[in-house]
């Protein structure tokens, strides 16, 4: 028998093995454990065919050992590699290390034990009774350690033999230490108490056990057991918030008071949700008529309901009817950490028939849900991060891409560079499922395929509840500079909506697409600027730690105090981040409670629900932030929002800068007055009549696809076309210019004005290597043909010795 292999690499292709016969028949799916290369180098890799006979032309090796008896991939996971391999052009082994988890990717230490305690078998290979006699003495070894006691580089063939013999199996060490992490609880034990019982426990043991009783007392507290909502408490956090200890616990076990129960960590109690769904609107109603009745003809529904329109509540009902049917539902978020609030509502109607998944979880939770899937006995539900879409469902109804426009479904580094919107799509085909993509601005792609039919398309025009749309102000700050109306970056308008509604006790957000404190120091004389060492870039200023960084190599630098040219010491700071707004916010507004939520402040999850938790709770008056402060967040009292400088985000030199601006402050605007009372959003600009800020303020999605469609379609960008951007990296300029240059000129002798560049990008080198950008256009009509054309010359010339050390990046559909 042989099997055709992924092993988790990023060398392009399969690799054939042959199943000795003593290690029984093998299904695609299973991982086997296979020698790669040359020395002792093992891997696991997931079979991916069978076949019995050889393949032609190669010799085959063995497969080492077989490591599980049942699939840990399915079939259909199989298949969206194949196809993730294909679309994003890399190898099927990367997409292997970004699917599974760690912990059943193993690359790490085999272990060989001892089969059995019967005799030895004699006439070994001095090696292979070298290493019998090393287990016989210490159960256990690595091959790396079977290596050092043999001393010689590949162990492999001593353990062979002994494999051969039966008298030794490997087992890889990984494999066995996968199991659900159980958490101890402590409960009042059923006959340890009303209250009236426990004033009697109290009384008694107030002198004879005081220890004792402070733990009572505090359990009493943690569990609020005699409250209409009692609550769980954890073991460790009951004796930690105690001090007592495991054995004062063990007394009042004993005693009958209480008792301690396990469960698998991660897995909720018993908990339906509380159902009871608030019924639709009329107009969700019919948004949601006209979903169902697209499905039956179209996988795919594009749902374009404005924010706060009550897109949740359709999904919700999408995600009832195919659970009734049986079905898995996927859930895909953008940003796990920014939607804390998303899971707790999910969670609040569907309790614990939702399990959630992203790849910050620790590795055995990630695994745990794996197995749990593969057994079928996961809860149906999944919430996750783009990497949820490589779980193994094994009946997937209903695929949820909520915010689908979000930049962040996309991986940018390392590969495989898949965009989880569209794969999720080829997944719920994979599964006969349908899939229902959901935004308030929507992305061009989405669009266009919901206008041309190849996806349904269901509108929400209105926000839930009669709540009107945010009014839009716009400022124009050359005007308010000239008249001197400004103060720092806060034009007065700004200034005094913001002062209205702190009047109202209601709350700002403050959209500034940059971190930092100012990001450009320059010489007054000869406008130096002080640069990374490593990357062609400027440093920007961290005013709190005192401290140019480089946002690219995150190297940290010690400002300067002088010019570092002309040592003049007239050093000017252009520009502005969020922590120079967050500074003038405390002058403007001293009294009130400034936040700032960026990738400095925002670092832990911790401290992003420390500044969630302030603005749900009234803590936090003004919240300032970059591009976080737009996604999803959906609080009561804000009223007003301001983006302090659109022209930084309509002059980012990239064709998808104008939808990327509408999308972010119109999103950024719906924040503003969800619920009650309409808000109101100021956009401060220079170019104050730039047309996309007409949009914006007509709150016309549509109007900005029919702009931004025209222009695509002029010069030939997506969708009608697909952009694969390729970016060589060396140490050596003049190596990566030539390379670039070659491979260049031998993809236009196929593909002529499709290919663009060889261009020096504007942050030409970053840590110590430097960089050249191609951009080629596939196009729709002839995608099989030019992606192969690609890949075969990426192949050829990267390949030639005087090229093959300059890394290349390939980035198909970039973001
Ligand atoms: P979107 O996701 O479109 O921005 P949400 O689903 O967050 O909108 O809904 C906005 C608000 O309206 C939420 O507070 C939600 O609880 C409320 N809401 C939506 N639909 C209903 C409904 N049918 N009945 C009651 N409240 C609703
Ligand atoms: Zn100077
Ligand atoms: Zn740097």
């Amino acid at each position: 028998m042989y099997v055709e292999t992924i092993l988790p690499l990023a060398v392009p292709g399969t690799f054939t093995y042959a199943v000795p016969p003593e290690l029984g028949p093998v299904q695609p799916g299973v991982r086997v454990a296979v020698p790669m290369g040359r020395g002792r180098r093992m891997y696991s890799a997931i079979v991916r065919r069978v076949s019995d006979r050889p393949p032609e032309g190669v010799r085959t090796r063995p497969v080492i050992s077989v490591l599980d008896a049942t699939p840990v991939v399915t079939e259909r996971q199989l298949a969206l590699w194949d196809t993730i391999a294909d679309h994003y052009v890399c190898t099927l082994g990367e997409v292997m290390i970004a699917a599974l988890p760690g912990q059943l990717l193993l690359h790490s230490e085999t272990r060989i034990t001892l089969a059995h305690d019967g005799p030895l078998p004699g006439g070994l290979p001095v090696n292979a009774a070298i290493l019998l006699q090393a287990l016989g003495a210490q159960q256990v070894l690595t091959l790396d350690q079977a290596a050092g006691i043999l001393g010689v580089k590949d162990p492999m063939r001593a353990v062979k033999a002994l494999i051969e013999q039966g008298a030794v199996t490997l087992e890889e060490k990984l494999k066995n230490t996968w199991r659900p992490r159980m958490v101890t609880y402590v409960r009042l034990a059923p006959e340890g108490g009303d209250e009236g019982m426990m004033h009697h426990w109290f009384n008694e043991m107030e002198k004879k056990a005081p220890k004792q009783l402070a733990l009572l007392m505090r359990f009493v507290e943690l569990s609020r057991c005699f409250s209409e909502a009692p609550k769980e408490v954890e073991r460790t956090t009951l004796l930690n918030r105690s001090g007592a200890t495991a054995d004062m616990l063990r007394q009042l076990v004993k005693k009958g008071m209480l008792e301690t129960y396990e469960r698998e960590a991660d897995r909720p109690a018993e908990d339906p949700g509380s159902g009871a769904p608030p019924p639709l609107s009329h107009h969700q109603q019919a948004a949601l008529g006209t979903i169902q009745e697209a499905f039956n003809e179209k996988g795919t529904v594009l749902l374009q309901g404005v924010t706060s329109s009550g897109k949740t509540e359709v999904y919700a009902h999408l995600i009832e009817e195919r659970l009734a049917a049986g079905r898995q539902v996927l859930y895909l978020l953008p940003e796990i950490a920014l939607t804390t609030q998303m899971i707790a509502r999910l969670r609040k109607r569907f309790g614990d028939r939702i399990a959630v998944f992203h790849s910050r979880m620790p590795q055995r939770e990630r695994t745990d849900l794996w197995m749990r899937m593969l057994e079928g006995h996961a809860p149906p539900i999944v919430v996750g991060a783009r990497s949820a879409i490589f779980l193994p469902f094994h009946d997937l109804g209903l695929v949820v891409v909520d915010e689908e426009h979000d930049p962040s479904y996309k991986q940018h580094d390392p590969a495989p560079r898949y965009h989880a919107r569209d794969m999720a799509i080829v997944l719920a085909a994979l599964h006969g499922a349908r899939a229902v993509l959901g935004s308030a601005t929507p992305s061009m792609e989405s669009m266009f395929n919901a206008r041309s039919g190849k996806y349904g398309l269901a509108e929400l025009r209105e926000r839930h509840g009669q709540v009107a749309m945010p009014r839009i102000v716009r400022v124009d700050l050359r005007d308010a500079r000239k008249r001197k109306a400004m103060h720092g970056r806060f034009s007065r308008t700004l200034i005094e909506h913001i002062t209205e509604a702190l009047g109202r006790r209601e709350q700002a957000i403050l959209f500034q697409n940059r971190r930092g404190y100012v990001p450009v120091w320059q010489c007054g004389i000869c406008g130096w600027v002080p640069q990374c060492d490593h990357c062609d870039v400027s440093l920007t200023y961290h005013k709190q730690e005192h401290r140019l960084r480089c946002h690219y190599c995150a190297r940290h630098y010690p400002p300067p105090t002088a010019c570092g040219h002309c040592a003049s010491p007239r050093l000017r700071m252009l520009g502005f981040g969020t922590e120079k707004v967050e500074e003038e916010l405390a002058e403007i507004f001293p009294e009130a409670r400034v936040a700032r939520m960026d990738q400095d402040t925002a670092r832990g999850k911790q401290a992003l629900e420390r500044i969630l938790d302030g603005l749900a709770q009234g803590g936090i008056d003004i919240l300032v932030g970059t591009q976080m402060v737009t996604k999803g967040l959906d609080f009561d009292h804000v009223s007003v929002v301001g983006v302090l400088h659109a022209d930084r985000l309509l002059r980012f030199p990239d064709f998808r800068a104008h939808e990327r601006a509408f999308q972010l402050m119109a999103q950024v605007a719906g924040r503003a007055g969800r619920r009650s009372r309409p808000g109101t959003v100021v956009v401060q600009a220079d170019e104050v009549d730039h047309p996309v800020l007409d949009l914006v303020a007509r709150h016309d999605v549509n109007g900005m696809y029919e702009r931004e469609i025209a222009h695509r379609r002029g010069h030939g960008y997506p969708p009608f076309t697909r952009l694969v951007k390729l970016v060589l990296k060396h140490r050596h300029e003049d190596r990566v210019a030539s390379a670039a240059r070659a491979l260049g000129e031998e993809l236009k002798a196929g593909l002529g004005d499709l290919v663009l560049g060889p261009d020096i990008p504007p942050v030409s080198r970053v840590k110590d290597r430097h960089l050249r950008h191609l951009l080629v256009k596939l196009r729709r009509s002839a995608h099989a043909h030019d992606k192969a054309f690609l890949r075969d010359t990426i192949d050829r010339v990267m390949s030639m010795p005087e090229h093959s050390a300059v890394q290349l990046v390939v980035d198909a559909d970039p973001v």
